[in-house]
């Protein structure tokens, strides 16, 4: 099977932050890994800027070893990689400062496209968008990619998008939200419109319930300082569990078009209830097998900061009136695993015996760590002896349906990069999206701090809190079993 991808046109990307964890660990690698997959073209360039004093051949030589460490093996033939390391150069630029600008603008060809990544601190995208505008490095139609956090509640997200406004129009402004980047997610839309067999049963009617699972097996990783301020609310559930249930439950846009996309997603959040505090649970991590306590990890012997939170969520229209949508996250706990689970109801009549009682049909959209799909049927078990039902998965993992070129499929930050290029906006945020979202999250939290919530312990390599069972028990369902 030959994929058919869309040309990207020749580009000067520079990326702010090229020395730091994100470049080093996830945007170069993509970048490279899109170079050996044939889908750069030839005038690609990119430029690494940091405050960090150094040439382009030791940039280089740390996106090599950047390249070793997070690619594949097979992928690494030293032609390819000095190819592409050809392709890339360094100017030290200081956003806060003067210093480097005017390099960086002799750096920038005429007519080709513009992206400038900000893989740095949210307080630095002002300066370094103004200075982009100020020495005139940015021409129209430059496009701009920004990270998350992106603000840390209603306030200081209009703020940051006011800032931003204030040198680049929306349309050149790409809020990344990696868990959009990913092949099932995009997957989610063509499985729901690109198939006659599902929207029709995509409703309060036919679907019981929602759940929406990100369970990672990774403590707070050296980002304690940032995440204690932080907690699960804000760094997981505002956004990506957010975007994972907007897709779940927009409406069908008119086109596969940036504004339509995000026009639908915006309604789902602004048609979000508030969420009763009987309907959350909020945990923290304590020493157990999966590692050492949460305040040990973020180095805060007192910290009221969740690193789980589970949720009850009404999406309040006329499509999921009584579906309710589970969403939960959390650190430490025992598998990797993130996924968007259905469950249909079960069938309202049953004509079989009571012990071959039909099971209600899950859809399972794996987003990790195996990307797939996969629908759960009732069928007749095989064999004599009468009756007898049985529950089996109709898997569509990629590799087994579409051969095992298709399950190299690339990661979401490479994914994400070329739709930059290539000026598609479908796969990001839009910055009214991100204030809504907020709007939603700020009193949830605002709740908490009110009363000096405590966050109910759970065991480091655990599920979670019992309590974020008894939310599921309670309405008679239950969880799926975390597992990788
Ligand atoms: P990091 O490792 O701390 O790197 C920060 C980068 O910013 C470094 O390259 C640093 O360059 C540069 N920098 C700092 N001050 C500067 C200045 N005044 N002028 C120019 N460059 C400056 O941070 P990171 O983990 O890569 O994160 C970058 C962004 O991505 C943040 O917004 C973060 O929230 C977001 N993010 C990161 C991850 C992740 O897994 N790391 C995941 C999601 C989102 P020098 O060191 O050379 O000074």
């Amino acid at each position: 099977m030959v994929a058919r991808v869309i040309p990207v046109e020749d580009f000067d990307l520079v990326i702010f932050g090229a020395t730091g964890d994100l470049a080093r660990r996830k945007i170069l690698p993509g970048l490279y890994r899109r170079f050996w997959a044939g889908q750069m073209p030839p005038g690609a360039r990119i430029i690494g800027a940091a405050r960090t004093d150094q040439e382009t051949e030791s940039f280089r030589a740390t996106v090599r070893e950047a390249i070793a460490e997070f690619v594949a093996a097979e992928k690494c033939d030293p032609e390819t990689v000095a190819a592409f390391l050809d392709g890339l150069s360094y100017v030290t630029v200081d956003a806060m400062g003067t210093g480097g600008w005017q390099a960086l603008k002799d750096r920038m060809r005429e007519n080709v496209v513009q992206a400038f990544y900000f893989s740095v601190a949210p307080s630095l995208f002002g300066a370094i968008a103004e200075r982009l505008k100020g020495n005139g490095i940015a021409r129209d139609g430059a496009r701009i990619v920004v990270e998350k956090p992106f603000g840390r509640d209603l306030d200081t997200a209009r703020a940051l998008n006011a800032t931003l406004a204030a040198h680049f129009d929306e349309t050149q402004i790409y809020r990344i939200d990696h868990y959009l980047g990913k092949e099932t997610v995009q997957n989610l839309m063509a499985v729901r419109f690109a198939n006659m067999l599902f929207e029709p049963l995509w409703n309060a009617q036919y679907i019981d319930h929602v759940q929406i699972t990100v369970a990672e097996t990774v403590g707070v990783e050296g980002r304690g300082a940032y995440y204690d301020g932080s907690g699960a609310m804000r760094d997981m559930v505002q956004n990506h569990l957010m975007q994972l249930l907007c897709l779940t439950a927009m409406e069908p846009p008119a086109h596969f078009e940036p504004n339509a996309v995000r026009d639908e997603k915006l309604k789902v959040i602004r048609a979000l209830d508030p969420v009763d505090s009987d309907d959350i649970v909020r945990g923290q991590y304590k020493a157990g097998p999966g590692g050492a306590s949460y305040r040990d990890d973020a180095g805060n012997p007192d910290s009221l900061t969740e690193s789980f939170v589970a949720m009850k969520v009404h999406v309040s229209n006329w499509r999921w009136n009584g579906t309710p949508f589970y969403l939960r996250t959390g650190k430490r706990m025992k598998a990797r695993m993130s996924e968007i689970v259905v469950q249909f109801k079960e069938p309202p009549h049953n004509i079989f015996t009571e012990a071959a009682h039909p099971r209600a049909n899950i859809l399972t959209i794996r987003l990790q760590p195996d990307e797939g799909i996969d629908l759960r049927m009732t069928i007749k078990e095989p064999g004599p002896g009468g009756m007898r039902l049985v529950e089996v998965p109709m898997d569509m993992s990629f590799a087994e349906a579409l051969g095992p070129e298709a399950a190299d499929i690339p990661d979401a930050y490479e994914r994400l990069i070329m739709d930059v290029i290539r000026g598609n906006q479908t796969l990001f945020m839009r910055g009214d999206e991100v204030e809504a979202a907020w709007a939603w999250t700020d009193p949830i939290i605002a709740g908490w701090t009110a009363r000096d919530d405590v966050p109910l312990p759970y065991d480091a390599g655990s599920a979670g809190p019992e309590d974020a069972l008894i939310l599921l028990y309670r309405d008679s369902r239950r969880w799926r079993e975390i597992a990788g």
